[in-house]
């Protein structure tokens, strides 16, 4: 086990490194984020062995059972999941940086729950919804600069990009216009920061694309 789930992180840095090359960006320019999400922490562990240093996971209280026995230490920790109201507070214990802050109201609540448990910076992207897809979260492109401006008066967040979360297709040619959007209002919006984009199937258009960080599950761990 130690060994496929190294040598599958191993050909997912390979893929990373050959689209960057394609697109003339350094390959160090791009981050992976481990998706850890319904993995046990013994696969972590592995994955960290061989090199992985950064684990994405998408419930709170999921990644706290991991986090409590691995340690806050162990690795960088992401929240790419949705934020609920009542997580915010083990959230901002628990997480390095989060991935998909979505809404006004949550900022509000993150930056109130930053100053009381005493944390003095915690860094965000915020989660845009380019498809307008029904029950999907993000926020409406129409929304983002508006967001963006609040966040940037907070006191203890950090913008720090954008995320997206596009429909799935089979195809990565066809997510490749929303990994663009993307960026484009990442450079308007956020000029410099970090592009969240980019899963096991279409993690090359995402990094042709210009993504500074992959979110990579199942290629690294296999099926959930
Ligand atoms: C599960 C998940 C991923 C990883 O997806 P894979 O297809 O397993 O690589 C990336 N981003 C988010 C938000 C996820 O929930």
């Amino acid at each position: 086990m130690a060994s496929e789930i190294g040598a599958d992180l191993a050909a997912v840095n390979d893929r990373i490194k050959k689209a960057a090359v394609r697109a003339g960006r350094p390959p160090a320019d791009i981050r992976l984020i481990a998706v850890s999400k319904m993995h046990p922490p013994e696969a972590l562990e592995q994955a960290k062995e061989s090199g992985a240093a950064a684990f994405g996971e998408n419930k709170v209280q999921e990644a706290e059972g991991k986090i409590d026995r691995l340690g806050r230490n162990f690795a960088e920790w992401h929240l790419i999941g949705h934020l609920q109201a009542n997580k915010v507070r083990k959230a901002v214990r628990l997480f390095d940086l989060i991935h998909t802050v979505d809404s006004v109201e949550l900022a509000e609540r993150l930056e109130r729950i930053c100053a009381e448990e005493g944390r003095r910076e915690l860094p965000v992207l915020i989660q845009v919804d380019l498809a307008g897809e029904p029950n999907k979260t993000g926020i409406a492109e129409a929304d983002l600069r508006g967001l963006a401006d609040h966040i940037e008066n907070c006191g203890h967040l950090r913008l720090r990009g954008l995320m997206l979360l596009p429909p799935h297709f089979d195809d990565p040619e066809k997510v490749r216009p929303y990994f663009r959007r993307l960026r484009e209002l990442r450079d308007e919006i956020v000029p410099g920061g970090e592009l969240s984009m980019g899963m096991s199937h279409d993690l090359e258009a995402a990094v042709e694309e210009g993504a500074t960080m992959v979110r990579v599950g199942t290629a690294i761990f296999g099926k959930r």
